[in-house]
């Protein structure tokens, strides 16, 4: 329902459910990050209110300037811990943040487990992580590029890579998502509010569109790999 991404100076996990707080006015149930720690890339979820996965993170901090978080509304699975995002895949390198709904979930899943893969959840979201995953093959925006030609429905994506650590890749269609540049650091949101606190230059994405953020800078692209130029957009006004 709602996302949050992060790469910059940060400490992650703070913009993120800061970010997330500014979503919470499109209801969830559920609520979660992955950071990009010294131990590589970690999750963290939980069932309910953004304040219990608050209590949690203080309590065990992910420490990390690079990160992606999602308050979730189900659509395929119950509301749980295991199917609250984000959702990764066996090798566990790698993370994904999704809004809206994958229709051809079953079949791809079918295909994922008999190459091998094990899921732990009930969500469409979770074929995402899986089939990125074995696409892979040393350039996460390619991966997503081919993983979003096998997928229909509508979504966003917040995709990060332990393999890739200084690249977050957001992909849009048919569910909204703006990129927010800063200096030294750049954000992805389902919605402006999520990232105004930081910055108010942002590139709206169109469906049929992707990013792929550095702390340095954002490259704009369609899916299918062309690149975009496109004038930044100047938020003039408050929440
Ligand atoms: N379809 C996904 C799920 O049920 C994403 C729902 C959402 O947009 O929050 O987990």
């Amino acid at each position: 329902c709602g996302i949050v991404g992060y790469i910059g100076k940060r400490d992650s996990q703070e913009v993120l459910i800061e970010g997330l707080k500014k979503l919470e006015y499109r209801g969830y149930d559920s609520a979660g990050v992955a950071v990009y720690t010294e131990g590589g890339l970690e999750i963290k979820k939980a069932k309910g209110r953004l304040a219990v996965l608050e209590s949690e993170l203080s309590d065990a901090p992910l420490n990390g300037t690079v990160g992606i978080g999602h308050t979730r509304w189900a659509t395929h699975g119950k509301p749980s811990n295991e199917n609250s995002h984000p959702h990764t895949d066996n090798s566990k390198k790698f993370s994904v943040v999704h809004n809206g709904i994958i229709e051809n979930y079953i079949s791809l899943k079918e295909e994922l487990i008999a190459q091998g893969h094990t899921f732990v959840s009930e969500t469409d979201t979770e074929v995402i992580s899986h089939l990125i995953a074995e696409l892979y093959e040393g350039d996460i925006v390619k991966a997503v590029q081919q993983a979003v030609k096998r997928m229909k429905g509508a979504f966003a994506l917040g995709v990060l890579t332990e393999y890739e650590p200084d690249r977050l890749v957001a992909v849009r269609l048919a569910s909204p998502l703006v990129v927010g540049v800063g200096e030294g650091e750049n954000f992805i949101g389902s919605d402006i509010p999520a990232i105004l606190e930081y910055t108010r230059n942002v590139y709206i994405l169109n469906d049929g569109e992707m990013a792929l953020l550095t702390r340095e800078g954002v490259e704009l692209m369609t899916i299918e790999g062309n690149f975009i130029s496109r004038e930044m957009f100047h938020v003039d006004w408050d929440l």
